[in-house]
């Protein structure tokens, strides 16, 4: 019996290889770690004293009394926002019952005007409490509001860790901030208990 033909790897791949590229030098700050907090201190925290004078600019999508609602510099997907408290607390134990509430009404809130806006099929929800967890702002509670479409999880994002967002930030954060039903602290006639 003859040995298989063994062809020499020289040659593989082609010269022009036929591989897309996906440029976003965007990344890089995130990769680099430059957007990284230098210290755990409001002071240097990316969620805390936003100005509602900024908040088209800094993505802010709805506030609320104790809580509002950012969408994600790095999103996995259209839509991905946070729900998060004002105060500068990192652990879910810690939220006042106040915190905690508006935390699970405006999670709700945001699910449904994803859900008007994006016609997801699903959602994931999660907050990852401290850095061993996956927490990219460990000092600041957030919790991840991620919709999700069938096959979002495609070969891109697992073979070339690289994922498609087809929609600009500032284009995501005017639909959801229109979508968004007032809140009691934006209605002069209603008073936050
Ligand atoms: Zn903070």
């Amino acid at each position: 019996m003859s040995s298989p033909e063994v062809f020499p790897a020289a040659g593989y791949p082609p010269p022009g290889d036929d591989l897309q590229r996906l440029w976003t030098p965007h990344r890089m700050v995130y990769i680099g770690g430059q957007a990284k907090p230098k210290d755990d201190a409001p002071a240097s925290c990316p969620f805390c004293g936003i100005a509602p004078e900024d908040d088209e600019l800094r993505l802010v999508v709805a506030r609320g009394v104790t809580c509002y609602a950012i969408l994600n510099l790095y999103p996995y997907n259209s839509g991905h926002l946070m729900v998060l408290p004002f105060r500068h607390v990192s652990s879910y134990v810690d939220l006042t019952p106040q915190e905690t509430t508006e935390l699970a009404t405006m999670t709700q809130t945001a699910i449904r005007v994803i859900t008007a806006v994006y016609r997801p099929a699903g959602f994931n929800l999660g907050m990852n409490q401290g850095e061993v967890a996956g927490a990219g702002i460990a000092a600041h509670l957030h919790q991840h509001v991620v919709p999700r479409w069938l096959g979002d999880a495609n070969f891109l994002p697992i073979v070339a860790r690289a994922k498609a967002v087809p929609e600009l930030l500032a284009d995501t954060r005017a639909r959801l901030a229109a979508a968004w039903p007032p809140s009691p602290s934006q209605d002069p006639h209603e008073e936050p208990s």
